[in-house]
């Protein structure tokens, strides 16, 4: 079974086809500027050179086309026709009350995802516009939506209720909603086959680390809390997005500096975390350049972004009534050791020791405690598009 995996963005779209026989990915590739000049399509079949195919990516009708025709392409293409394609899961952002897995998409689907765009108004539609695309361009081929919401919908109401008057939860729907569900429940049934205990009887803390960073309490394979919220914007400090704030920092703000709330929420998301301490940067690599170089900003950047997760960890294991296992993930959680050593020294009290060597390897799933770690430490890569594509197999299959 050959299945493409769609991550679509409202100016871009990422892809993998899978082989699900042995999980291989046969391409992958993605289409950026779609519908802005200077569009292209970087095409990465495996095994073989690297293609970009520089023409004009009008909508996402055409993206999906371009695609397909790099996928079955006489020289860079992986497969002879658009007909072994078995299927097309899509990441799909939010799926508000209504998912709690991943589904097969049909109409009554399509109509609660467009209910959902109110709530993610910047990716949700680029979403639909993606599935409506292949519904054009491959007719009769299934769709499945997977969705990053999903893995957090078993929240109690204690942790997705905000102290706010209950009318704006009836009337609107706010709430804590949690994102990045597909990597933390990936990462959290790798960890429990990698301490060989049942999924079902494990106390784990997930720590996904990227650009954008969320932290999730998975209790007996459960989610029980995460630290994004209503949007992406709440929780930890990230890149660009100030995580946690005194909502009355907003107001104030907006009075002083007579802002819009699209200025304030500019500011709070591309303009914040720790590019807004450090001045220096969003990628973590240049501000821990930049503090081993003596800039006292990058290094209260650091320092206020490792504080934020360790606290937040405390908190889980609080929440959880102890913890058998943190977990790092995404791109700096699996690359930095030096910030998985700044998280780690705050968390002495929970029995935790790191490997210094193990720690400062790379590149694959390891344990990174020390034998005498009372919380095992493991570093697990992420692939939320392999569990995309798990998923779509599991409902065709069905
Ligand atoms: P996204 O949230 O965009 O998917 P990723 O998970 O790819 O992000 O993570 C990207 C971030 O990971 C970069 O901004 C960078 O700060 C960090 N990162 C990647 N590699 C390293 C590294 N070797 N050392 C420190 N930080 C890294």
């Amino acid at each position: 079974m050959k299945i493409l995996v769609l991550n679509c963005g409202s100016s871009s779209l990422k892809y993998q086809l899978f082989d699900m026989e042995e999980e291989t990915v046969l391409a992958k590739g993605l289409c950026e500027r779609i519908g802005i000049e200077g569009s292209r399509l970087k095409h990465q079949p495996t095994g073989k050179e690297d293609v970009i195919f520089d023409d004009y990516l009008e909508d996402h009708d055409v993206a999906v086309k371009k695609v397909l025709e790099a996928l079955t392409n006489a020289e860079h293409g992986v497969v002879k026709s658009m007909k072994e394609i078995n299927a097309v899961g899509h990441r799909v952002v939010h799926g508000g009350e209504y998912f709690s897995s991943s589904v097969i998409i049909d109409d009554a689907v399509k109509e609660a995802l467009e209910k959902c765009s109110e709530l993610a108004p910047l990716h949700n539609p680029a979403n639909l516009i993606g599935i409506e695309a292949c519904e054009k361009i491959m007719p009769g081929v299934s769709q499945v939506g997977v969705f990053d919401t999903a893995f957090h919908q078993t929240m109690p109401e204690r942790a997705y209720l905000y102290a706010i008057p209950y009318e704006y939860y009836d009337k609107y729907k706010i709430r804590r909603y949690g994102f990045h569900g597909t990597s933390h429940r990936f990462v959290s049934e790798e960890a429990a086959k990698m301490l060989d205990r049942p999924y079902e009887q494990t106390k784990i803390i997930t720590c996904h680390l990227g650009n954008g960073g969320s932290i999730c309490a998975v209790r007996n394979g459960k989610s029980i809390d995460t630290t994004m919220g209503f949007t992406p914007l709440e929780g930890l400090v990230m890149g660009t997005r100030a995580g946690d704030i005194d909502a009355a920092v907003i107001t104030f703000l907006m009075q002083k500096e007579n802002l819009t709330p699209q200025e304030m929420d500019n500011i709070l998301n591309k303009k914040s975390g720790v590019l807004g301490i450090s001045g220096v940067s969003s990628d973590f690599r240049d501000i821990e350049d930049a503090s081993e170089h003596g800039n006292l900003r990058a290094e209260a950047a650091l320092d206020v972004f490792a504080y934020k997760v360790a606290k937040n960890i405390g908190a889980y294991a609080a929440a959880m009534n102890g913890v058998d296992c943190i977990v790092f993930t995404a791109g700096l959680g699996e690359n930095s050791g030096s910030t998985r050593r700044l998280i780690c020294d705050y968390l002495g009290y929970l029995g935790v020791h790191i490997d210094s060597y193990s720690n400062s390897l790379r590149g694959k799933a390891m344990e990174i405690s020390a034998p005498d770690s009372r919380v095992r430490v493991l570093v697990i890569p992420t692939n939320e598009e392999l569990v995309i594509a798990r998923d779509t197999k599991e409902l065709l299959d069905k």
